[in-house]
């Protein structure tokens, strides 16, 4: 559980609300039963000193002292239960019921009462056991003698046992409604928030390869509902800035594409002039240096554009990725020896995929040049290819220079070096990799890199694998074999590096 999560916040909000208002319950509860019980002990013992007075204290002087006792020992008897009841006179007891036996209290040592303030009135004392009582004291003067005081008292012992059971009930109930509130609001909330963890988990796919898709709507009338809508509208709108930026890019390297050719004519036609003076020829030729690095350029980019755009027209067929990868490795190793770097291939079975081989071929030359390329004399360059987990998995491995963690995230950008005075040198255009990405990308496959500044580099493409029957297999051995002998690869040259350099974008 993410303790971050919106649904653990709504749940812990509103548990703790709950608390709150279950605490402020208990405590109205446990204070509401405590008045209620003692005012109504209260009540009892103030009714039983008014009835003593009322009905036996009053008629007293007419009725006699023997009539007394015996309606008192009979009304008020020593009894098993509440109510204590004492009447006395003057220091001398007239009656007393004697002592509770449920539960036992011994209340007949109490002391009379001293303070004659303490008349009509409430208080608290304890039995000889130190058991709590409440007591009552009222006093009658008949018209004939002295102050007679009535005393009633009971136990406080239910009162407190009462109290005592409804706290323990409050005590256990309230943690275990809050437990049960807890878990009950955090399993159902996770239905309102589902349309939410789905509109999340479909934006993190918008833009992975192009932006096409669309969220789902939320159909709830609501916030969810507007949100949803917002967020598709916002995508509509990226989509077309996008859009716009693609065919900026892609018209504008069609557009540079005629006059940049013309130029490199002009320059060619020019060199062709006899008598040419030293400097002019420099300047020409340095010219047509230029206005070649330039054509690269603008159809690098224009391949970007297109790829990204989905325009570029490319033809998917069944490939063994191998083979591809023999080839190319073949035709670079002269760059590599130039370096005296050691460039080792590791293949173990055939790899297929679907996919267009010009293209893929262009991603391996982009990769093993640049790991040339940024790999100092006698270091050493290991390109694997293998199937794994349903995927055709490329990796090329130099021991270079590496690339700085400030650079690594930038590095598949367009027209993004890491050191550009070292890279200027080295004469690349800082498009290779973007092309590479898009390429990947073309080819629904994923891309990643990792580098360790001054050490190594590593880049590696997954593009998804496809399984063929060993007859599909035998097929496409032989027509592969039969195109390599009838038509010999378009990229081919008497010089690989010359080749190469010129075929990386
Ligand atoms: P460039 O044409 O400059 O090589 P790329 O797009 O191919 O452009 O590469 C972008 C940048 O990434 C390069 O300028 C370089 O700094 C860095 N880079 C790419 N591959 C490697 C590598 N194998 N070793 C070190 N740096 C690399």
């Amino acid at each position: 559980m993410n303790r971050n999560s919106l649904r653990a916040r709504v749940t812990a909000f509103y548990v703790g609300m709950l608390a709150l208002a279950l605490l402020f319950f208990s405590v109205a509860v446990y204070a509401g039963a405590r008045a209620y019980l003692t005012r109504s002990m209260e009540r009892s013992l103030s009714n039983t000193a008014r009835t003593v007075v009322a009905d036996y204290l009053v008629p007293l002087d007419k009725q006699g002292q023997a009539w007394f006792l015996a309606e008192m020992s009979e009304s008020y008897p020593p009894g098993i239960a509440d109510p204590f009841v004492r009447v006395s006179q003057g220091g001398k007891v007239l009656y007393q019921s004697g002592d509770i036996r449920d539960p036992l209290l011994r209340v007949t040592t109490l002391p009379l009462p001293a303070d004659p303030l303490n008349l009509s009135s409430f208080h608290r004392a304890t039995d000889a056991a130190g058991q709590p009582m409440m007591m009552y004291t009222m006093g009658y003067r008949p018209p004939s003698g002295a102050l007679i005081l009535v005393e009633t008292g009971a136990s406080m012992e239910p009162l407190t046992h009462l109290l005592y059971s409804l706290l323990k009930i409050l005590l256990i109930a309230t943690p275990a409604i809050l437990l049960i509130s807890a878990v009950g609001g955090y399993l159902l909330m996770a239905r309102p928030l589902r349309p939410v963890v789905e509109l999340t988990e479909q934006a993190e796919h918008v833009g992975l390869t192009h932006m096409g898709k669309r969220l789902p709507i939320i159909p709830s009338g609501d916030e969810l509902e507007r949100l949803s809508l917002a967020l598709n509208r916002m995508i509509e709108r990226m989509e077309e800035a996008l859009a716009h930026n693609q065919r900026f890019s892609a018209d504008a390297s069609h557009e540079l594409r005629t006059p940049l050719t013309i130029i490199r004519g002009e320059l060619e036609a020019l060199l062709q002039i006899p008598d040419l003076t030293p400097p002019a020829m420099d300047g020409i030729s340095s010219a047509l240096e230029e206005g070649d690095r330039m054509s690269r350029i603008v159809n690098s980019l224009m391949t970007i554009s297109r790829l990204d755009g989905g325009g570029e027209r490319m033809e998917m067929l069944p490939i063994d990725l191998t083979n591809i990868l023999q080839v190319t490795l073949e035709h670079m190793g002269l760059m590599a020896e130039e370096k005296e770097i050691a460039l080792e291939c590791q293949i173990t079975a055939p790899v297929f995929v679907t996919g267009d081989a010009m293209r893929l071929k262009q991603v391996i030359v982009n990769l093993v040049d640049n790991a040339i390329k940024y790999t100092p004399n006698g270091g050493r360059i290991t390109v694997r290819l293998l199937a794994e987990n349903e995927r055709a998995a490329l990796t090329v491995a130099d021991t270079g220079i590496g690339i700085s963690p400030e650079s690594l995230p930038h590095v598949f950008e367009r027209f993004y070096r890491a050191d550009r005075a070292r890279t200027r040198e080295s004469g690349g255009t800082g498009l290779g990799l973007a092309i590479v990405k898009a390429i990947c990308g073309a080819h629904d496959g994923t891309l990643f890199i990792e580098s360790e500044e001054g050490k190594s580099t590593t880049l590696r493409i997954e593009l998804p694998l496809l399984n063929l029957s060993p007859r599909q297999v035998a097929d496409l051995q032989h027509s592969a074999a039969q195109t390599v002998r009838v038509q010999p690869t378009p990229m081919a040259s008497e010089d690989p590096a010359e080749e190469f350099s010129q075929t990386k974008m």
